[in-house]
């Protein structure tokens, strides 16, 4: 929100409403995901650690934190640059790179799918005798230092960028101008990349411009999620045999090829913005706002419910996704479909008396139906005005 302000104040449209919005539901469907798979990745760690560690360093000492992180971050490079130049990998990782824009929402543009190989790469942190909790404290200071770096505000940062990653250096990972792709994989030391020839300045002569080459120009977050797959699996399935169809699955993105990389014109490209309604756009806002506690409702308690309960809650924040991102593409029926969508959540606290396991407050069960009722009858006006203007 700050940097949003901030970038206003400064005349930059660094922030486009529906992009944000996909972000962070693709933020919210990574961590629904993680509910699921991470204890399985987890565990995983675990049983490697206690059965194969070379040692076991103690968790109480600085010292082994520190050269942790440093183990972390590098196999993170590794994994990173995995995640871009095999296919299979980079069908996860693309979620990240799929926004025009650049700014912090892009940081919570998270995969969902990372936990199908993602574990493997980390591995040798277990067999090295890196402690469970080190392991998963180190991961989340990795993760966390990432989210400052998406920023279009901060500039040159002199020797640092040369050091750590930075706005600037993370910048140029995002590119998608001739000389950023597959540059800058660190995750907090940019010193892999020097070390490993992928370390790349950003440029002051030459505008980048964000995201990837074939653009998404969807709002719908699960296509967001597997579009990739699809594509891989629509190029392998017309292959002759078995052999060259997985050669499809991990060769690099776009296929193997003797011809280097095709050059992209970015001269007078923009970002791409779909002319969703402005007043649509801030009735998603709000609708995604009333949202978030249901979001963090389910995050928190989701390891506590059953699998049937599980699987009910976050299909219940699976589809008031889909629907909120209908309405960003203006896809057809996407008005009748919030219509009901919002007047079965009302009806729903009306008539219920629990909600996945805790007592609905009195207060809520008044407040919910009348601001979904009020929602719905907004959006029936609203879009007849539209309708009518146009
Ligand atoms: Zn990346
Ligand atoms: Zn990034």
């Amino acid at each position: 929100m700050f940097e949003a302000l901030v970038a206003y104040r400064q005349g930059k449209a660094v922030y486009d409403i529906p992009d944000a919005i996909t972000s962070l539901h693709q933020g919210v469907l990574s961590q629904l995901s993680g509910l699921i798979f991470k204890m399985v990745f987890i565990g995983l760690y675990v049983t490697v650690f206690e059965h194969y560690k070379a040692t076991a360093f103690p968790a109480d000492n600085l010292l082994v934190w520190i050269l942790a992180l440093v183990f972390y971050d590098f196999c993170y490079y590794w994994s990173h640059r995995l995640y871009h130049e095999v296919s299979i990998f980079w069908a996860s990782h693309i979620v990240h790179h799929s926004s025009d824009y650049y700014n912090l929402s892009t940081a919570l543009r998270q995969p969902s799918t990372d936990w199908l190989f993602g574990w493997l790469f980390f591995l040798p942190l277990a067999v090295a005798g890196v402690p469970p909790d080190v392991f998963i404290g180190v991961g989340l200071i990795d993760l966390l230092y990432q989210y400052w770096v998406h920023t279009e505000l901060v500039g040159r940062l002199g020797w640092i960028d040369s050091v750590l990653v930075t706005p600037s250096n993370h910048r140029v990972h995002h590119g998608k101008n001739d000389y950023c792709i597959d540059k800058n994989y660190g995750g907090i030391f940019i010193i892999w990349d020097r070390i490993f020839g992928t370390f790349e300045m950003e440029r002051a002569d030459e505008k980048i411009m964000y995201g990837i080459r074939t653009p998404l120009h969807s709002y719908n977050p699960l296509w967001g999620v597997v579009h990739y797959y699809y594509e891989l699996w629509q190029t392998a399935r017309t292959r002759p045999d078995w052999r060259s169809s997985l050669g499809v699955l991990i060769a690099p993105p776009g296929g193997w090829s003797e011809v280097g990389l095709t050059h992209l014109d970015t001269t007078g490209m923009v970002r791409f913005r779909w002319p969703t309604p402005t007043s649509i756009r801030w009735y998603v806002v709000v609708q995604y706002v009333l949202s978030v506690p249901f979001f963090m409702h389910c995050i928190a308690i989701g390891d506590q419910l059953s699998a049937t309960d599980l699987t009910l809650y976050v299909a219940f924040l699976v589809v008031t996704m889909q629907v909120l991102g209908a309405l960003l593409n203006t896809s057809r029926f996407s008005v009748g479909l919030e219509l009901v969508r919002t007047l079965a959540v009302g009806l729903g606290f009306a008539m219920a008396t629990f909600w996945f396991g805790d007592a609905i407050p009195i207060v809520l069960k008044g407040v919910v139906p009348v601001v979904m009722v009020a929602s719905a009858a907004w959006l029936m006006a609203e879009t007849r005005k539209l309708k009518h203007n146009s």
